[in-house]
């Protein structure tokens, strides 16, 4: 560890490594601190995949996409409450963002689909492994390559000001350091594991699990508050709708199991919500059964889509069936009533018509081919919209709206893209959207 960089980036997740990659491209020598001795952040926990319209990608899959699509289906999805400059931003420049992996051999070939839109957008690695693990191990070949310091169980613990302006960070190593920069990025990801902000902002959801890492504890955000910093929307925290967490760990089981062809039943059998409706809307859905959860339903043609069952089912999650009637008895739901819902909802997919719920994605299989899954899942806290506030530079905002000078901010720990719901596919975008840009607007401010 040397005591000077030109920049500190604060995180090892997507956003952080990606700002690290692309400042030192343009020159800088950056360096990368990370709290936990695992690298990745909750990044490496995502599993559907990176949302971006009008690729070359979405092309080669005959999908035709456009900019303004993209915007209004996550404008919509998140309540209208997003901030507009930055999902104009985001959704103008997806694009790039993709071709920028692909020409680090990071390659997002497949094409699937999550909850709140109508167009395939959200790709993801051709093998179909989950992308976030993909992503940051791909991510940090190029950090080795590129030889990018990075240190892990070093704790940044304030941020330097010297005359209103960055200076850089005191940190706890093995013992207390300071490390000199004239800017920083704050890539700290969420607080969805931070009990004292759950409590502050939400304290209705203290009871609910997680999915995220144990360090996503909003660190970034109190160290830009310290500094002036000013934080939006706070109190919007995602509950992700289909978390089985019947074992000690809360396993998210991804959006691309539904949007493969997966249904949603209750504990009579039967369907309740579209389930490809927004994560808020389909959480609501869940909620309201009472607080038992419910299942996710797929055949062996789906989760053959889905790479990440195989993980799910070899640590014990899925419940099998050689036929619907056995996996009724396994899950002690009516067996009637479920082949009923079943083949009701195979009528649907046939027709393309879901005359119960209105749901028009995820249709393209039915669930007939055996044997036959279920897979208990319940809402549980995943992913925190609120954060610092940025302008479309990543410059960190003061409460005047004014830029904190030299301090920018991506991924997570950033407010305001969501609204008051994130779509999925839009978590690990952001990273590498907004990621470059902090990358690129350090340059510019330091040049
Ligand atoms: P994003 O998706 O926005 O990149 P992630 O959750 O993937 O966010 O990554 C954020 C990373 O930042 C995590 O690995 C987390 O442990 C790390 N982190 C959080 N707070 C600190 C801190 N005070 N010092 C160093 N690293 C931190």
């Amino acid at each position: 560890l040397k005591d000077h960089y030109d920049v500190i980036i604060i995180g090892s997740g997507g956003a952080g490594l990606t700002a690290a990659i692309q400042a030192h491209e343009l020159g800088l020598s950056p360096v990368i601190l990370e709290k936990m001795d695992k690298l990745g952040g909750n990044t490496t926990r995502a599993s559907s995949g990176m949302n971006a319209a009008e690729t070359s990608v979405q092309l080669d899959h005959k999908i035709v996409d456009s900019f303004e699509e993209f915007y209004n289906e996550t404008y919509v999805g998140g309540g209208k409450q997003n901030n507009t400059e930055l999902l104009k931003f985001f959704t103008e420049h997806g694009a790039l963002a993709i071709d920028w992996l692909a020409q680090h051999d990071i390659k997002l070939d497949d094409i699937t689909i999550t909850g709140g839109m109508k167009t395939m957008r959200t790709h993801r690695p051709s093998t179909l492994a989950p992308i976030g693990g993909y992503l940051v191990t791909e991510l940090l070949k190029w950090i080795a390559k590129d030889e990018i310091p990075l240190f892990d169980n070093i704790k940044v613990t304030d941020l330097l000001l010297e005359d209103g302006h960055i200076a850089g960070v005191k940190a706890d190593a093995a013992n207390e350091v300071q490390i000199k920069a004239p800017s920083v990025i704050l890539a700290t990801g969420g607080f969805g594991a931070g009990k004292d902000l759950l409590a502050k902002y939400r304290s209705d959801l203290l009871n609910l699990r997680t999915t995220n890492q144990p360090g996503a504890t909003g660190d970034g955000l109190k160290l830009a508050e310290k500094v002036g910093a000013k934080l939006v929307d706070m109190d919007q925290v995602q509950v992700h709708p289909t978390v089985q967490q019947d074992t000690p760990h809360a396993f998210l089981i991804g959006e691309a199991v539904r949007g493969e062809g997966a249904i949603l039943v209750n504990n009579a059998g039967q369907r309740f919500v579209n389930e490809l409706d927004t994560r808020k809307n389909v959480t609501k859905a869940i909620d309201d059964l009472g607080g038992t959860g419910a299942y996710l339903i797929l055949d062996r043609d789906i989760r053959n889509r889905v790479k990440a069952i195989e993980f799910y089912d070899h640590v014990g999650l899925v419940t099998t069936g050689q036929t619907i009637a056995e996996l009724a008895a396994e899950i002690n739901v009516n067996a009637d009533k479920l082949e009923q819902t079943i083949s009701k909802w195979n009528q649907a997919v046939k027709n393309h018509n879901d005359t119960d719920f209105g749901r028009t994605t995820g249709m393209e299989r039915d669930i007939s081919d055996g044997p036959f899954y279920a897979i208990h899942i319940a809402p549980a806290v995943h992913y925190t919209m609120g954060g610092v506030a940025i302008n479309h530079q990543t410059q960190v905002l003061n409460e005047a709206g004014k830029a904190i000078a030299g301090l920018f901010a991506a991924g997570e720990v950033v407010g305001g893209l969501h609204g008051n719901n994130r779509i999925g596919g839009n978590s690990i975008a952001e990273t590498v959207v907004f990621g470059r840009q902090a990358g690129q607007q350090v340059f510019k401010y330091l040049s």
